[in-house]
């Protein structure tokens, strides 16, 4: 049962003379001026019967999914095609698409906040989709319009508006991924692609406050190599990550601080985020090299700081130099940043058997002034100097 058509303009390219009019399925090329546009229409199948909403109370991460996602398809020659928002539901996949076997897939994670007055608003939800470009050049999958994929993204949220909890610090976690999906044992990037995006009603991260974690450094394995896909939001590096994670668990650390593949020397990340570090007044965070993953938050981190006129860079950072810090009294505070957590404090680095307890196990100055704005800014209650916040319903 398709209810009503939506239609997004998309600017292709400034025209030399088209005037003709060309359409196939929901595609039509048409001129404006000495525009070309190319419209898309997006189909929309609303689901007959809805599900009961959670309590937003007692909401866990990425359990519970809503009545709704968002589907194109991809096929060499065609382009990306068919975009449609249907009721959410199992696909059925060759059992030998490309994704089940050389895991040739691509991911996103955002989220979706109520603020108090009702709106619902997006962070830097443009930074996403451009990361998603960057992760599709690494693992040969084409890239998506990331303007018209917002748009769609922004059509879902208005339909699922009434899934985002509205209990302090819970959202509506966005996941945006393309799978390869071309029947074919070779080894060789797909024909064939799916983009979707689903979207999960997920709890308040701290429930009883934020809280610092215990870490310890990796010196086994490595979550990503120079050259390798560190930098890529793509499968692959999470599976490879999992066997750290499982080992350090069992001795009571929240997750691992990565070191790079090379040398086992400078800092790269922690778990599945960006690590900075307050030392005698200065916070570092490391370089972008390749196998850092480039976060959104850690890059709003970095641009708060500077706006607070507060001395931030970015350069490679030995382990050896935070162990330095930690001796000589200079290390005062360590986080973690991502989309999920905001910020992670970090109370203790476990390193070669020694352990560095920071800022007496508690959360730093630094790390909860960046945690309440940009929360802040993410739930409309504090300013947005930036521009970041991004209404949904309000095009
Ligand atoms: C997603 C992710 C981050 C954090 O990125 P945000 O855009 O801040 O959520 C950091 N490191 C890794 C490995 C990630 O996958």
């Amino acid at each position: 049962m398709i209810q009503k058509y939506v239609c997004f303009h998309l600017l292709l390219h400034t025209n030399e003379a088209i005037s003709v009019i060309i359409e196939k399925e929901n595609v039509h090329i048409m001129t404006e001026g000495d525009r070309t546009m190319k419209v898309q229409t997006i189909k929309v199948e609303l689901a007959e019967t809805l599900k009961a909403k959670p309590n937003g109370a007692h909401l866990d991460f990425g359990t519970i999914f809503t009545d709704h996602m968002f589907l194109m398809d991809y096929k060499e020659g065609e382009g990306w095609y068919d975009p449609r928002i249907v009721p959410y539901q199992s696909l059925t996949l060759d059992p030998a698409a490309i994704i089940f076997h050389y895991g040739q897939t691509v991911f996103e994670g955002l989220k979706a906040y109520i603020t108090e007055g009702g709106e619902v608003q997006l962070f830097r939800p443009e930074k996403n989709f451009e990361r998603l470009n960057h992760s599709n050049d690494r693992l040969c999958i084409p890239h998506i319009d990331e303007q018209f994929a917002l748009e769609a993204l922004k059509q879902l949220v208005e339909i699922e508006k009434d899934w985002i909890p509205t209990e302090e610090g819970t959202s509506l976690y966005i996941r945006p991924f393309i799978i390869a999906t071309e029947p074919y044992l070779g080894v060789a990037p797909s024909k064939q692609y799916k983009l979707m995006i689903i979207l999960s009603p997920v709890g308040a991260y701290y429930k009883e406050g934020i809280n610092p974690v215990k870490i310890a450094v990796e010196n086994q394995y490595v979550r990503a190599v120079l050259g390798g896909t560190g930098e890529a939001k793509t499968a692959g590096n999470y599976a490879a990550s999992l066997m750290a994670q499982e080992v350090v668990s069992k001795d009571g650390f929240a997750q691992v601080l990565w070191l790079d593949g090379v040398e086992k020397k400078y800092i790269e990340e922690v778990g599945s985020m960006n690590v900075f570090f307050k030392i005698n007044g200065e916070i570092i965070t490391p370089a972008l090299n390749g196998s850092i993953l480039q976060g959104v938050t850690r890059d709003s981190v970095i641009q708060l700081l500077k706006h607070w006129g507060l001395p931030v860079v970015e350069r490679r950072i030995a382990m050896a130099e935070i162990a330095e810090a930690y001796e000589s009294g200079t290390l005062e505070e360590a986080f973690g940043t991502g989309t999920a957590a905001v910020i992670s404090p970090i109370g203790q680095l476990t390193w070669e058997e020694k352990d560095l307890i920071i800022n007496d196990g508690k959360t730093g100055e630094i790390s909860k002034k960046l945690y309440d704005t940009l929360t802040g800014i993410q739930y409309g209650k504090v300013e947005d100097p930036f521009g970041w916040t991004v209404k949904v319903g309000s095009n």
